[in-house]
């Protein structure tokens, strides 16, 4: 059995994740090598403890936060295996380690979540997704098998298609919404697989011990563009080209068509964000004064497409007798949405400027956080960070824009929205001015919700429902008290005594 460590500075650690949650504390922090030894301290654990398994705790719905749980850190589930084209992982390793081992190989894991130290165990736990998903799907789709330890100190040891869900526990029939991202409550679905179930079930099901991944062969060039369009309706009109563009090449697999992998989107209050903390600046790029919205478009390239001289191809957007690449027609899509002029394109091998995209991306949410966390200092302690995690079909989206900013006006209330627009995914924060706001702001996250439903979307996206009330909400909304209670009885079921994560996904 791992030992119990209390010392204080080293229990501070795992108070609490990354959606700052107050209050969290823990009586112990327990760290196993083997699944055997994660097995030993579940059997042993007596009536009334609670066990919460924590990754890196980079949760942003307060699901690896304890309130007095034991925590279960798998910082030390550390293997890591190339098993031919797949890798089998610890669940404490990070998804950077598991892209770095498989960049040496020329191989990597297209489905990541944004942040890179993210745990394989917890990716997995989440049903993370990324920007990526548009081409790659999530996280579900590139796990073939799991380890996982059952409350009683069972280990399963789970391949896709050697066990259906049912063969463990009952499954209720429940319609989840058709959408590319959906991480709220448990997958179901009609002759599941055993390996899905414990996807996106949050630690509250067993502690996933090991991850099998799929891999992909790494694209043989990706190039990065920032474009800028007049407003968000033409940025839809844009996304949707592209989208169309993609998808007809990978159906006709012509290698000299437009492969997106990827479009992520900042709105216009974002860009005012980044003009307010002076980022444009500091990175050097020019961002014009009438963009209503900014995309971010991963483009992959063929072998034989990066082999052509991409300068000429960017320089030739326009010169209807120059050479067909996918570089040209990428151009020249973004020149009949009048993009062209203001867009920057980082060609392969530009890492620089490649990152330099990724960091005025990533700005945006470190922004926001910062001005949350100042308003909660200097204006109200009850101040907190008020944000959605939504999705729709990707026809939808400019309806669902048009909700969400009805909604947030009609309140009064400041708005800043990023996301990745490719899947109809969007994330609403707000900018509070008081603590009113802020339940304010919640009315119209659980309003929007609403919409999101009736629109055959999902309130709940990438991150996962976690400890937080509106998030439970938005579930029950989605499913209705009924399917929440169908949820609850599978957790019943394989954690009777309620030991595992509890107060995630359902509320104590
Ligand atoms: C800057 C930033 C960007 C992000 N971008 C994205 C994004 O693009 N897409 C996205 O989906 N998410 C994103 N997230 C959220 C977060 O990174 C993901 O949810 C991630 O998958 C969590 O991994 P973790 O290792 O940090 O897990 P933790 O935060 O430690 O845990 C998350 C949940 O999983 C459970 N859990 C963790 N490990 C295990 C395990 N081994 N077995 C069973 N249960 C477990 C925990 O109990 C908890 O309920 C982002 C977060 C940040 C801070």
């Amino acid at each position: 059995m791992p030992p119990f460590e209390t010392d204080p500075d080293l229990l501070a650690k795992y108070r609490e994740d990354a959606a700052h949650y107050p209050g969290g504390h823990t009586p112990a922090v327990v760290r196993p090598q083997t699944p055997q030894e994660v097995a030993e301290l579940l059997a042993g654990t007596g009536t009334g403890s609670r066990v919460l398994t924590v990754g890196a705790q980079s949760s942003l719905t307060g699901g690896a936060t304890p309130f007095g749980d034991l925590v279960l850190s798998t910082e030390r589930l550390t293997g890591l295996e190339m098993k031919g084209d797949r890798i089998r992982a610890g669940a404490g390793v990070t998804l950077q380690a598991v892209q770095n081992a498989l960049a040496a190989v020329g191989r990597w894991l297209p489905p990541v979540p944004t942040y890179l130290g993210a745990t394989a165990g917890g990716a997995a736990a989440t049903c993370a997704a990324g920007a990526a998903t548009f081409k790659y799907g999530t996280v579900r789709e590139w796990i073939d098998g799991i380890t996982v330890v059952l409350v009683n100190g069972d280990v399963l040891d789970l391949e896709r298609g050697q066990r259906r869900a049912a063969s463990l526990v009952a499954i209720p029939s429940l319609q989840m919404p058709a959408v590319p991202k959906h991480s709220a409550g448990y997958f179901i679905a009609p002759e599941m697989d055993l390996v899905d179930l414990f996807i996106g079930s949050e630690g509250t099901l067993g502690v996933i011990a090991e991850v099998l991944f799929r891999t992909a062969a790494r694209p043989a060039a990706t190039c990065r563009a920032l474009v800028p369009a007049a407003d968000e309706a033409a940025g839809i009109r844009l996304v949707a080209e592209l989208r169309a563009a993609a998808q007809e090449t990978w159906r006709s697999r012509d290698p000299l068509g437009i492969d997106i992998a990827a479009i992520e989107h900042l709105d216009a209050r974002s860009i005012q964000v980044i003009r307010e903390d002076g980022v444009d600046r500091k990175l050097e790029i020019t961002l014009p004064t009438g963009a209503g919205i900014v995309l971010l478009i991963e483009i992959e390239l063929s072998a034989e497409a990066a082999a052509q001289d991409l300068w000429r191809q960017l320089a030739s957007a326009r010169d209807e007798d120059a050479a067909d690449t996918p570089l040209r027609r990428f151009c020249a899509l973004l020149d009949r949405h009048h993009a062209l002029d203001d867009a920057e394109i980082a060609l392969p091998g530009d890492r620089g400027r490649a990152s330099a995209f990724a960091e005025l991306r990533e700005a945006v949410p470190a922004g926001v956080n910062r001005r949350v966390a100042l308003a909660q200092q200097q204006i109200d302690p009850c101040i907190s960070k008020t944000a959605a995690d939504m999705i729709v079909p990707f026809e939808r989206f400019g309806e669902m824009m048009g909700v969400c900013r009805q909604l947030f006006a009609e309140r009064d209330l400041d708005l800043v929205v990023w996301g990745h627009i490719s899947d109809g995914n969007v994330h609403p924060n707000l900018l509070p001015k008081s603590a009113a706001d802020v339940t304010k702001g919640q009315d119209a996250i659980l309003a929007l919700g609403d919409a999101v439903i009736a629109m055959a979307g999902s309130p709940l996206a990438e991150h996962g429902v976690g400890r937080n009330p509106i998030k439970q909400e938005l579930l029950r909304r989605l499913y209705g008290s009924d399917g929440v209670d169908a949820m609850r009885e599978i957790k019943r079921a394989l954690d009777p005594r309620g030991v595992l994560a509890s107060g995630v996904i359902f509320a104590e």
